[in-house]
């Protein structure tokens, strides 16, 4: 696929991708949008020009909202029906935009000129805990190196509900979290700000079609409910969390700040990257069971780059390694008749891969402060400092064709 548009090989935003997202307008409006090469494509304008035209049943007033979520509700007839006439439109042999410079001036614009802003009013939030090697890395350090797998593990999906009020787009920066801690050797605990700042690589997918409470999802039809996904980066504060999470799990050690990237990838355009998952053993039970390749090929890279200074990669991971698919999830969170709705943002876990260069957390790639990381100024990280910035970046590569994420990134400021 050739387009009139000089797109870089490097691009995440090729003619394969055609991602969804939305941004504010210099006259202070939310148009949504779309992005090829170095360049964001305002769909509202697009619309209003009647290029959507073939589109039946499309509701034009959807690309003209703060968030994509009445857009998605649409359904994939009609989104895909959108990215369709999008590949279309930027084909080479196309003139439509091509060869209407005054269209193409309001319908283009450089992505870094404009204000990408969280795409979706996001209902709710599910952490999943999904790769087995985070979690085995995890239990080894926390726990017993020799059962490092807690006893379910391999037999559900473990997750919990997540805050979705403080997930943010990408750029925006998040303080360091306050909060109560416990040293192992004192009797009570303190207050103070977290000591342990982390990041947690992941990934999250985006629920496109609702169910009705009751109704539970097969893992043949999750990927139906399925709209994109979104690069997901976790803040997870250490210290606060060993101390609150037992009985109930993560709690304020989460829910000051998720990060993530501005576009959602829609499900088609990943499905070249299709894989095999992991072989899971023992057998799963009958609900959990699924045919064909439900594992996505996917590169995901950590950058920490410190105020002022030179960035370092941290960590080189693939979303390939999860243990359980994206459509186990869905079938294990709705077995018992949970209800789904559209927007809602479901994360994978930390995705570690099997070395330590690919760990997708501090946590494990400094093993809890023990192994630290050397910066190019000389500095060494065990976990987050104030002024650092944490960048992720994720694209999937095959025969050509390049689909990627844009970035998810977040500046770390001082305490409050
Ligand atoms: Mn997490």
């Amino acid at each position: 696929m050739h387009s009139w548009i000089d797109i870089s090989p490097t691009s995440d935003f090729s003619m394969y991708n055609f991602p969804f997202g939305v941004y504010k307008t210099a006259e202070g409006k939310y148009h949504a949008a779309s992005a090829i090469g170095e360049y964001v494509i305002d769909l509202h304008v697009l619309a209003e020009a009647k290029v959507f035209h073939g589109v039946l049943n499309l509701d034009k007033t959807t690309l003209a909202q703060s968030t994509l979520n009445s857009f998605i509700a649409q359904g994939k007839a009609i989104t895909n029906a959108v990215r369709t006439v999008l590949q279309d439109v930027f084909g080479a042999d196309n003139a439509t935009l091509r060869d209407n410079a005054e269209l193409r001036s309001k319908a283009l614009l450089k992505q870094g000129e404009v204000q990408m802003v969280l795409p979706i009013h996001i209902p709710n939030y599910t952490d999943f805990y999904s790769s087995r090697e985070h979690a085995t890395n995890v239990g080894i350090m926390f726990r017993d190196p020799a059962n490092a797998l807690l006893p379910n593990w391999l037999h559900l999906p473990v997750g919990y509900h997540g805050r979705a009020s403080s997930i943010v787009v990408s750029g925006t920066e998040i303080h360091r979290p306050k909060g109560q801690t416990k040293a192992d050797d004192a009797d009570k605990p303190s207050f103070g700000p977290c000591r342990l700042l982390d990041f947690e690589l992941e990934m999250a997918f985006v629920v496109g079609k609702e169910t009705k409470l009751g109704e539970s999802v097969s893992t043949a039809h999750a990927e139906e409910h399925i709209f994109g996904m979104m690069l997901f980066n976790d803040w997870s504060a250490r210290d606060i969390q060993k101390w609150e999470y037992v009985p109930l799990g993560p709690f304020l050690a989460k829910n000051f700040g998720s990060t993530v990237s501005p576009w959602i990838v829609t499900i088609e355009a990943l499905a070249p990257f299709k894989v095999d998952g992991p072989v899971q053993e023992p057998e799963v039970l009958p609900y959990l069971k699924y045919e064909g390749h439900k594992n996505y090929d996917i590169n995901l890279q950590v950058d920490i780059v410190p105020e002022n200074g030179q960035g370092k990669t941290v960590c080189q991971s693939n979303f390939k390694y999860m243990y359980w698919n994206m459509s186990q999830q869905l079938a294990h969170h709705t077995v018992n008749g949970c209800n789904i709705q559209v927007g809602d943002m479901y994360a994978s876990g930390t995705i570690s891969g099997p070395t330590p260069d690919s760990f997708g957390s501090m946590l494990e790639i400094s093993w809890q402060g023990k192994k630290p990381v050397a910066m190019p100024d000389g500095s060494e990280r065990r976990f987050i400092q104030d002024g650092d910035t944490v960048v992720i970046t994720g694209h999937a590569d095959k025969a050509g064709i390049r689909v990627g994420f844009g970035e998810c990134k977040g500046k770390i400021l001082p305490a409050i």
